[in-house]
């Protein structure tokens, strides 16, 4: 049995508020062991004494059946002189609490779910019901530490009941800080139906049948959720869906679905055992799925898209609604267009007026705003698109050599925004905050950042950008530059993205360079021009621009964006000419369609160069193939759309492996030496194609194949002849691009054919939501001391 001895155990990681505590107790306790366990700065601290097998048989124990919500990151052990104890017990926090691990919210577990489904129980049918490993976390934390008081559950004082399930070790709620039964917790009830609409329908007896009444009626009812309003109805239904999506003024974008559970999910979607899990994890994402199953759902769901984005309920409020409908029902964000969803009552009150026919509230107030994430299986894994609830804010580890990052606050982009934390050397990202464009999301943002400064007591002593003079976050970053008298450093776009990719992927701040390829819509590069197609070297400290999409005019700058035909022109032009254009393929329907355009003008703007900047843009290249071939030509609703479509219809098309790919060149500066991929010869195919009449989803089939042939053939081009990159086995891939899972999934295999290995996102956004990641490890690194740029790679500008 071995010897009596007393050790001290420090566990570190996600250990505060998650049920830590009495699992250390309950496993002490049936080991024998007595001691004592708590909280402090660093994590849980164990003191027990008893027999060394006792004590090790607990510490693989505590491995093996530590509870769901907690990741330890690290253990360790130091024997102590002797010391007695009565018995093991937990004791007191001891002042100073970690405040860097807020954990996120998580959905309901098994046993609470059973509780509400169970007439016997005291919490039957109650839509807050939660426990030590499930409910609001992050949501409702306005201070720290993480205690009742701290949170928006303050306003409801526990009742006897609660508070003895709190009291108590061996209950599944000691310590949970939410606990709310129907005698002390929050409630919930209807607004806004009007008599006439009342007495349409049978009087129902509870606010929740009333709702439910409605949604299987093809109302639209805002229910108020875990970290905003939602706007729900009838997804099955294609009137309720029009309506919908007027009221909101959201024409374009996908809705999400939830359903009440997989089966009905399997309806619409055949579901891999991977999306399965996915839907079913704490973090009950929105996952993105094929919508290849028996049943169609209406077109006004995801137009355009032969994806569906569906979430199973994850409170005990959703569940207890859906459980009552057969079919799935659209759960779309509650805001009008793309303001930030609404969070309270009052907002909702005014926000939602007109578009809701009936609101359900509750009044257990939202701390933080956090919507639903997005996830998509890619290349066999989760890949997050929209990284909010269930993942936000738990920390991501810095990679090996962050030790001795400084405590900073990188600001992130402008679209998809997030900003992200450096404190005590672990790297918080923000939950999604939307496009800083749009005034309300801005001040939202700002408000965010002031949130987590208190709830992270967060001190930063440098402050990181991006180098877009432009970007509202930039700007803002440089007031508070000047106000607190900080230094601000600005970092490249693409060289951020490739370092989210490698700090994620936890490469070493040492590691030898990678070759990043960062593709996305638009970046300010470090020569004033606008980037989005970049081969870079690329460490931490610096990166060199070794190759790029060779830069095509941007016809009227931002109007390119949301006009999409105007990137065909301009490529046609400085790809084709369009005298050739002309002279070959004049019995086009483009041809027809382009000459109806104001091509007088935007051919003045190009000899003259005013309002047209060159980009190397992969997301414009995508716009121009898109509206070449019919889609979104005259205008996108969104970034992104006709790339959105054009991955469906290559996704469609079935006998795509034998297509043959669009060919693409490279060629080479003469002074600079910087390689140009170019697309010339792409669009004297896809245009002979059209001539054909060949169909739209095999064209585009062959332009995703061409692509990602042209993205590997340049990676070997590089890897041959530039003597800094022909060791480079690594490659990171990363950018809004690569959201696109056809060319990502295809690319990953042409790189693993060649013996290459790659790097992609998977719980860091790809897209811009990344960028706050890969500025604060570009930050930390410059400011490691001792660490050393490599010579070869250009340095990112700094103002200090
Ligand atoms: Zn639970
Ligand atoms: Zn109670």
């Amino acid at each position: 049995m071995g010897s009596r001895q007393t050790v001290e155990i420090r566990v570190r990681g996600t250990v505060q508020g998650v049920g830590f505590r009495p699992t250390v107790w309950r496993l002490a306790c049936d080991e024998g062991l007595v001691g004592e366990v708590f909280n402090d700065g660093f994590g849980v601290l164990i003191r027990t004494t008893g027999n060394s097998g006792a004590i090790s048989q607990f510490l693989s124990r505590l491995h093996t059946e530590a509870p769901p919500l907690s990741a330890i990151e690290n253990v360790e052990t130091q024997v102590l002189n002797l010391l007695d104890f009565e018995d093991f017990r937990i004791a007191e926090s001891v002042s100073g609490e970690n405040c860097t691990r807020v954990t996120p919210d998580a959905a309901i577990c098994e046993p609470c779910r059973a509780e509400v489904l169970d007439p016997k129980e005291r919490r039957y049918g109650y839509p807050f019901a939660n426990c030590t490993h499930c409910g609001p976390r992050f949501s409702i934390v306005k201070e720290v530490p993480y205690d009742r008081v701290n949170t928006t559950m303050a306003d409801f004082p526990m009742c006897a009941s609660c508070n003895s399930e709190y009291l108590q070790p061996a209950d599944r709620r000691f310590h949970a800080q939410p606990i709310a039964c129907p005698t002390c917790g929050p409630s919930i009830w209807l607004e806004g139906i009007e008599t006439s609409a009342t007495s349409a329908y049978p009087p129902t007896t509870t606010p929740l049948d009333s709702a439910i009444e409605l949604l299987k009626n093809g109302r639209v009812v805002a229910i108020r959720g875990l970290g905003g309003f939602h706007l729900a109805c009838d997804a099955t239904n294609p009137e309720a869906v029009q309506r919908l999506r007027q009221r909101k003024h959201r024409y374009g974008k996908p809705f999400a679905l939830m359903a009440r559970d997989l089966d009905t999910i399997r309806r619409y979607c055949n579901l891999t055992r991977a999306e399965a899990d996915l839907l079913q994890s704490s973090e009950a994402p929105i996952v993105l799925l094929s919508a290849d199953g028996a049943e169609k759902l209406p077109e006004g769901i995801a137009p355009g898209l032969n994806t569906v984005g569906f979430m199973l309920p994850y409170t005990p409020l959703h569940l207890l609604i859906t459980r009552q409908m057969d079919r799935p029902l659209v759960m779309t964000s509650g805001n009008i267009s793309d303001e930030p969803q609404v969070t309270s009552l009052d907002s909702a009150r005014t926000g939602l007026l007109g578009i809701a026919d009936a609101m359900l509230m509750h009044n257990r107030e939202i701390a933080n705003r956090i919507d639903d994430s997005v996830v998509r299986i890619v290349v066999g894994r989760p890949s997050v698109i929209r990284r909010a609830r269930g993942y936000a804010p738990s920390a991501v580890p810095l990679p090996p050599g962050f030790a001795g990052a400084p405590d900073l606050l990188a600001f992130g982009g402008e679209l998809k925004a997030t900003f992200c934390v450096v404190k005590d050397e672990a790297a918080i990202l923000s939950q999604h905050q939307g496009d800083l464009e749009d005034v309300s999301t801005f001040e939202d943002y700002q408000k965010n950042l002031q949130l987590y400064s208190r709830i992270y007591d967060h001190r930063p002593r440098l402050l990181v950008a991006d180098m877009h003079p432009e970007y509202l976050s930039t700007k803002l970053a440089k007031e508070r530059a000047a106000v607190d008298n900080l230094p601000l450093l600005e970092v490249q776009h693409h060289h951020a993205h490739i370092a989210s990719c490698m700090a994620e992927n936890g490469v070493a701040l040492d590691a030898p360079p990678v070759l990043g390829i960062a593709i996305d819509g638009l970046g300010f590069g470090d020569d004033g021009t606008i980037w989005g197609g970049e081969f870079l070297l690329a460490d931490y400290s610096g990166y060199r621009r070794i190759a790029t999409f060779k830069p095509v005019a941007m016809v009227g700058g931002v109007q390119a964006i949301r006009e999409p035909w105007r990137n065909t022109y301009a490529h046609l032009v400085a790809g084709l000419g369009w005298s050739q254009f002309v002279e070959k393929f004049s019995a086009l329907e483009l041809y027809r369609y382009l000459i109806k355009k104001p091509l007088p003008t935007i051919d003045r703007m190009l000899a003259t160069g005013l309002n047209v900047p060159l980009a190397s843009s992969c997301g414009r290249l995508f716009d121009a193939v898109a509206a070449a071939l019919g889609l979104c030509a005259d205008k996108a609703l969104f970034e992104g759309q006709g790339a959105m479509e054009l991955e469906a219809l290559a996704e469609s098309w079935r006998p795509s492996a034998a297509e043959s790919p669009y060919p693409f060149t490279i060629t080479e500066q003469a002074t600079s030496g910087l390689l140009y991929l170019e697309s010339s010869p792409m669009w004297q195919a896809l245009f002979e194609d059209l001539e054909r009449q060949a169909p739209v989803a095999k064209m585009a089939a062959r332009f995703h194949h061409g692509l990602a042939w042209a993205l590997r053939d340049m990676v070997a081009r590089i890897r041959a002849t530039t003597a800094a990159c022909a060791s480079t086995n690594t490659i990171a891939l990363s950018g809004g691009c690569f959201q696109n899972k056809h060319l990502l999934e295809e690319l990953v295999r042409l790189l693993e054919a060649d013996g290459l290995s790659y790097l992609m996102h998977a719980k860091v956004p790809t897209n811009d939501g990344g960028l706050a990641l890969g500025q604060a490890a570009i930050a930390a690194a410059r400011h490691i001391e001792g660490s050393n740029p490599v010579d070869l790679l250009s340095s990112t500008s700094t103002t200090m």
